[in-house]
């Protein structure tokens, strides 16, 4: 199976859109189109149509183009059937159901948390993970919706994807991310060497996606909150209240 090209543009103020399309093909599926002018534009520079939208939740900066590029290119809308705030739906998907897109197949893996039908999207066969809101490098959504334990259970997912995989995350909030996360691990040699390449990335107007696996297992505190350093600091066994906390020092700070 060939491996699919992805293309990352930026839309609006600080979100990721993705195109994915296999090399000497011109169709295209697009993750979270919030951005008509951009994601005409990243079409036009790969000669290349609109054939799927692939959406992960239901805020509207991850769905505001929808309609317009549905009306030009009359693509198939694909999203979770639970989530009734997204726009009309062409193909219904449920957890655990896989798909075909472009020669590829992709997992659907319910990630409750940011918001309660919030989906990623996950290409095993080539260790891709489309996570929206889900997941960001050194970080993770906010909790509009979800509870702690569904937010635990939802990275828990993602924890045991094959390490190779690579994560295409919604939003670049890394820089900040990397702020809050030596505020509570400063000796943490792997976020310490991570945070230099960010601010390297930053000064060259370069985007941090995408972030690895492998990488996020050793920097992303958010994933390590049944590691013992964070039992320790949080000054508890529990991984879902180690959680609540860091989510919540990381909303205030
Ligand atoms: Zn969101």
């Amino acid at each position: 199976m060939q491996k699919p090209n992805i293309y990352i543009f930026p839309q609006l103020t600080d979100n990721y859109g993705y195109l994915i399309k296999n090399p000497h093909e011109n169709e295209g599926a697009i993750i979270d189109p919030s951005d008509l002018e951009m994601c005409e534009k990243i079409l036009k520079l790969n000669d290349c149509s609109l054939t799927y939208i692939l959406l992960t939740h239901h805020h509207d900066d991850h769905i505001s183009a929808v309609s317009d590029l549905k009306k030009k290119y009359n693509c198939t809308v694909i999203g979770n059937e639970s989530d009734e705030l997204l726009p009309s739906l062409d193909l219904k998907v449920k957890t655990d159901q896989e798909i075909s897109i472009l020669n590829s197949k992709y997992r659907i893996i319910s990630t409750p948390g940011h918001t309660m039908q919030h989906i990623c999207y996950y290409n095993k066969d080539h260790h891709l993970l489309f996570a929206g809101d889900t997941l960001f490098s050194v970080g993770c959504g906010r909790m509009f919706e979800g509870t702690p334990e569904f937010f635990w259970e939802s990275l828990s997912k993602i924890k045991l994807l094959d390490n190779k995989t690579l994560i295409y995350f919604g939003h670049e909030y890394t820089q900040s991310n990397v702020k809050f996360a030596l505020s509570i691990d400063p000796n943490n040699s792997d976020l310490i060497e991570y945070g230099k390449w960010v601010e390297r990335q930053y000064l060259d107007s370069r985007p941090t996606v995408p972030a690895s696996l492998e990488s996020e297992l050793k920097i992303n505190p958010f994933l390590r909150c049944d590691n013992s350093y964070f039992k320790n600091f949080f000054k508890s066994t529990n991984p879902v209240e180690i959680f609540k906390k860091m989510r919540a020092a990381k909303d205030t700070f």
